[in-house]
């Protein structure tokens, strides 16, 4: 399951953080999940609570926010959101379409209980 490795390598992030700022532990991890990231969010929370415990991150807590797609269009030039995965424009119909945000998934905030 790669949401296995994801939490594994979001985990030596926050050991490399917490150990940068001397930090006894890590309070909260905060997400930002595309939908288009492949990431699926109840797998990673759980794969969360089952690593956790061994780490840095043991009492921490996950937030997850997902991001939606943001479509930029070629043809009519709007900028749309939408919640499925597409890549056609909600606007004018076309397929002329650029992926601005909701393909990646990254660590927004750490906190740290220093
Ligand atoms: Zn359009």
């Amino acid at each position: 399951m790669h949401e296995y490795s994801i939490v594994m390598s979001l985990m030596d992030q926050c050991e490399a953080l917490a150990l940068q700022h001397n930090a006894k532990g890590i309070e909260q991890v905060e997400l930002k999940i595309g939908i288009l990231s492949g990431v699926e969010p109840a797998l990673l929370a759980q794969a969360f609570d089952t690593f956790k415990l061994e780490t840095v991150c043991n009492d921490a807590k996950l937030i997850m926010n997902i991001q939606p797609l943001v479509l930029q269009c070629r043809d009519c030039e709007q900028q749309t959101q939408v919640n499925e995965r597409t890549i056609i424009c909600p606007a004018c119909g076309g397929n002329n379409t650029l992926v601005m945000d909701g393909e990646d998934m990254m660590l927004m905030q750490l906190i740290l209980d220093t």
